[in-house]
C-alpha cells in the first residue's frame, strides 16, 4: 500500500461500506472495509466494540471520528456516511461523481493515482477560463509542456525535472512515485523495464516484464526484444500506474499524430502549425488551414465501439463564442487497428453516438491524415 495521501483510505472505506450495506449480511466484510477497519482501530482511542456500534459511529459527522488520513475535497467532512441504515445522499454523490460504485481495490488505487493530475488540469482550466488572451496562450503552453513531458518520460529523476522545469519542478514531482521494491514496475536486479512505445512495464506473476495494457502493446508496440532495461539510479521515479494507463499510453498516440501533422505542415504553406491540447485540453489538436477553416481532433482509444459511442454521445462542445477553440469540423480519430480488427467499428460508434448527418467525423488515424493532406493540397 502506498502513502495514505489523497484520501485513499477514506475512498476505500466508503466503497467498502456501500458494498457491505448491499450484502444480505455484513459478513464477510468487503476487503476494502476490512482494511480500513484495521486502520481505524489503530488510530482511534475508542474504536467501536461491535459492528453495530461502528455503523452508529458512521451516523455521526465524519470529522468527529475520522483519523486515517486525508478526506477528499469532494466530500464535505461535516456530513455523515449513513442515515437510518442507508448511505447518505452526500455519499451517493461522492460515489457517483467518482464513478466508484462497486469498484475493486485495484480500481480505487488507479482512481486515486489520477487525482493529482486531475487537480492540476482543473486548476489550469479554471485559470485559462478567467485569463486574458496573452495569459491564455501562456497557460495553454504551460499545460501542454507538463503533459507532453509526462507522456514522454514515464521514468525521471528530480534532477531531470529541475533541468526541464526549473523552480517549478515540484509541480511535476507530484505525478511520480519512487521506484521502490513495492512499486508496480518490473524490477530485475539493478534495472527496471520500459517499453519504448507504451512506457513502464510491470511484473507478471513469475516476475517477467509484461505490458500494463497487453492488448495495446500487442498491436502497437515493437516486439518484446525492443523492451529496454533502465538502470536504477538514485532517486529514480516512475509515473503511477493510473497515470500510465490514463495519460501516458493514450498520450503516445496523441503525440505521434501531432508529430505527423507537424511534418505535413512543413510541406504545405496552406496549413498553419498545429496546436496541441488547445485551451488546456479542450480537445487534443487544432489545425488551421489557409482558407480560414479550423479542424479539431480528439484521439479516442476504446476497445468497445458501443462504450465509445456512449462516451461521445451528443458530440463535442462547439466553442462558437471562442475564437481560439472554434472549429468547423470535428474529428474523433481512432487507432487504425480498432477498425482493422473490428470492420465497421467507426460506423458503429457514429450510430451509437447519434452523430450521423453532423460535421463530426469518426475515422481511423491514417484516413484522417490523408484527409488533412487532401484538404491542404486542394486549397494550395
Ligand atoms: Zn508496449
Amino acid at each position: 500500500m502506498k502513502s495514505h495521501d489523497e484520501g485513499v483510505l477514506f475512498t476505500m472505506l466508503v466503497v467498502g461500506l456501500e458494498k457491505c450495506l448491499r450484502q444480505r449480511t455484513p459478513y464477510p466484510y468487503p476487503a476494502e472495509l476490512q482494511y480500513v477497519m484495521n486502520a481505524l482501530s489503530l488510530c482511534m482511542m475508542d474504536y467501536p466494540k461491535t459492528f453495530p456500534d461502528l455503523l452508529t459511529m458512521f451516523e455521526s459527522p465524519v470529522k468527529d471520528w475520522w483519523c486515517a488520513g486525508d478526506i477528499p475535497d469532494s466530500f464535505d467532512q461535516r456530513l455523515r456516511l449513513i442515515y437510518m441504515g442507508q448511505i447518505t445522499e452526500a455519499l451517493e454523490d461522492f460515489l457517483t461523481d467518482g464513478e466508484l460504485r462497486g469498484v475493486n481495490l485495484k480500481q480505487i488505487m488507479l482512481h486515486v493515482d489520477n487525482l493529482p493530475f486531475r487537480k492540476f488540469y482543473e486548476q489550469m482550466r479554471a485559470a485559462y477560463d478567467q485569463a486574458q488572451l496573452d495569459e491564455q496562450i501562456a497557460i495553454e503552453a504551460e499545460y501542454a509542456h507538463v503533459r507532453v513531458f509526462l507522456i514522454q518520460h514515464p521514468f525521471t529523476t528530480p534532477a531531470a525535472l529541475r533541468r526541464e522545469f526549473g523552480l517549478q519542478w515540484e509541480l511535476l514531482d507530484k505525478f511520480y512515485i519512487s521506484v521502490e521494491p513495492d512499486s508496480y514496475v518490473c524490477r530485475s536486479g539493478d534495472a527496471v523495464w520500459d517499453c519504448p512505445a507504451c512506457g513502464a512495464l510491470k511484473s507478471s506473476r513469475d516476475g517477467d516484464p509484461i505490458s500494463v495494457k497487453p492488448e495495446v502493446c500487442q498491436n502497437r508496440c515493437p516486439s518484446t526484444t525492443a523492451w529496454q532495461r533502465v538502470p536504477i539510479e538514485p532517486h529514480l521515479k516512475v509515473v503511477s500506474e493510473g497515470m500510465l494507463r490514463r495519460t501516458v499510453i493514450p498520450g503516445r498516440v496523441e503525440l505521434d499524430l501531432y508529430a505527423h501533422l507537424q511534418g505535413v505542415q512543413t510541406r504545405f504553406a496552406t496549413l498553419n502549425r498545429p496546436r496541441i491540447y488547445p485551451g488546456v485540453d479542450a480537445y487534443d489538436i487544432q489545425l488551421h488551414f489557409g482558407d480560414g477553416e479550423a479542424w479539431a481532433v480528439d484521439v479516442k482509444d476504446y476497445r468497445d465501439p458501443i462504450a465509445l459511442g456512449r462516451e461521445i454521445e451528443g458530440g463535442p462542445y462547439r466553442y462558437s463564442q471562442d475564437n481560439r477553440l472554434y472549429w468547423d469540423r470535428f474529428y474523433y480519430v481512432v487507432p487504425d487497428e480498432r477498425e482493422s480488427s473490428y470492420p465497421g467499428y467507426c460506423d458503429k460508434v457514429r450510430r451509437e453516438a447519434g452523430l450521423e448527418r453532423t460535421p463530426i467525423h469518426i475515422l481511423p488515424l491514417s484516413v484522417f491524415c490523408r484527409d488533412v493532406e487532401k484538404k491542404a493540397w486542394e486549397i494550395e
